[in-house]
């Protein structure tokens, strides 16, 4: 039983809390698993996960156990101001599962994705002495002045200007950057290229086959690091610990965050040693960037999504939905695309108006759904990895359903 609330959430929202941070009608009392409940008495089917923060679902019970036991322990430290074994744990996992094996590898933990963006862009400059930034069409890297300058989407822009400088946006197309290297900007003077493996708020597109082999050999002509931003698209969401897997390429830097912390707020930037250490002492850091109470849910986050078992099920999650999708998309007039990686796959529907009227007839029949993509005309699932079936089957007939009476 869930305690009834207190406060009228509703109107204290429009009363005290920002216009500018979208919510949408529902209030959360609980959540468990692949399940939110509502102030309303019902219970939810989450296919949103927090944006894609909930890989491993709602308080699993392991990552919950770990958090308490940090809890008795020590709350915030700061690194900078005493040393914790938690930070250093989560740094040693995310060297032994770099993509691309043997080497060197160390991490700074931060806060939020877009903080991890943008300290990888402060090791790629310091490391390069360069200062350029390529980012893509479709790109989301965050809302922070630099990540929202790097970001590809109007919305997310609109009346923040200024722009941070010398970044630079190339189409997802090898001739694309080639050109760009050529008309606008010296390959010298260029330190990175930064590169979601899906790009996840732009659409859930997964990069083209070849693409981000053919652009680390660019990049490796001249001198320019390949960061990998798996902050939506990692830590187990399409199976493999990293996205970039799928690919066969190691990124000079990679940046994680959203389900890294099982729920809590944790990022961090890895990389080969000589590029993390070619920053100077004091040169990154903040107050609560790794904060040991993340850390130690990280700790099991990341054992968790490094199993065999976890990828199997991310495998027949995925073959699971994907096989639905595609049925909808026979079934179903308006649905454009299916695409995706593993389980983290989106459907593309003919407008936006399609999409929004699909997530409020899931709401009404349980289940929470997220939109994207420029045009707001994807539906992208981010389920828990470890969903039931049964859970996932019944998400899968909601959305269906959904789907045939907004297109009616
Ligand atoms: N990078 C990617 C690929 C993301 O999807 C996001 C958030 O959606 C971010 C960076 C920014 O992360 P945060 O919202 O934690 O700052």
């Amino acid at each position: 039983m869930t305690a009834p609330l207190t406060t009228d959430v509703h109107e204290a929202r429009e009363r005290y809390v920002s216009r500018a941070v979208s919510t949408p009608p529902i209030v959360v009392t609980g959540a468990e698993g692949a399940r939110i409940t509502a102030d309303d008495g019902r219970t939810y089917l989450d296919f949103a996960g927090g944006i894609g923060c909930q890989n491993l679902g709602h308080g699993p019970a392991d990552v919950v156990a770990a958090i308490h036991e940090q809890v008795d322990r020590y709350l915030h430290q700061c690194f900078m101001v005493g040393m914790y074994e938690p930070y250093v744990e989560v740094c040693r996992r995310l060297a032994e599962l770099y993509p691309g094996g043997a080497g060197a590898y160390k991490s700074v933990l931060v806060n939020s994705g877009a903080e991890a963006v943008e300290n990888a862009v402060k090791v790629a400059r310091a490391a390069t002495g360069r200062q350029a930034v390529i980012v893509f069409d479709r790109a989301f890297h965050g809302r922070t002045l630099l990540t929202m300058t790097m970001t590809s989407k109007v919305a997310y822009k609109r009346g923040f200007g200024p722009f941070a400088p010398e970044v630079y946006r190339a189409p997802v197309s090898i001739e694309g950057v080639r050109h760009l290297l050529k008309a606008e900007i010296d390959p010298e003077s260029v330190a990175c290229v930064v590169v979601e493996p899906v790009q996840g708020e732009g659409g859930f597109h997964p990069l083209p086959r070849e693409f981000p082999a053919a652009l680390k050999s660019l990049c490796e002509a001249h001198g320019i690091l390949y960061v990998d931003d798996e902050v939506q698209a990692g830590v187990g969401r399409t199976g493999s610990v990293w996205a970039i897997e799928h690919y066969g390429v190691s990124p000079d830097l990679l940046v994680s965050g959203k389900s890294l912390g099982g729920g809590l707020p944790l990022a961090g930037v890895t990389g080969r040693a000589e590029l993390m250490d070619a920053v100077h002492p004091g040169g990154l850091g903040g107050t609560f960037g790794g904060n040991p109470v993340a850390c130690a849910a990280a700790c099991v986050v990341l054992d968790t999504v490094a199993t065999p078992e976890f990828r199997a099920r991310a495998e027949q999650l995925g073959a699971l939905m994907r096989g639905r999708l595609d049925t909808f998309a026979t079934e179903v007039d308006g649905v454009t695309d299916v695409r995706g990686l593993g389980p983290m796959l989106a459907i593309e529907l003919r407008d936006a108006a399609l999409a929004a009227a699909t997530v409020a007839a899931a709401r009404a029949g349980g289940l929470l759904l997220l939109t994207c993509g420029l045009d707001g005309n994807v539906i992208r699932l981010l389920p828990p990895v470890t969903i039931s079936e049964e859970d996932a089957t019944l998400g899968l007939d909601i959305l269906g359903a959904s789907l045939r009476e907004a297109s009616h």
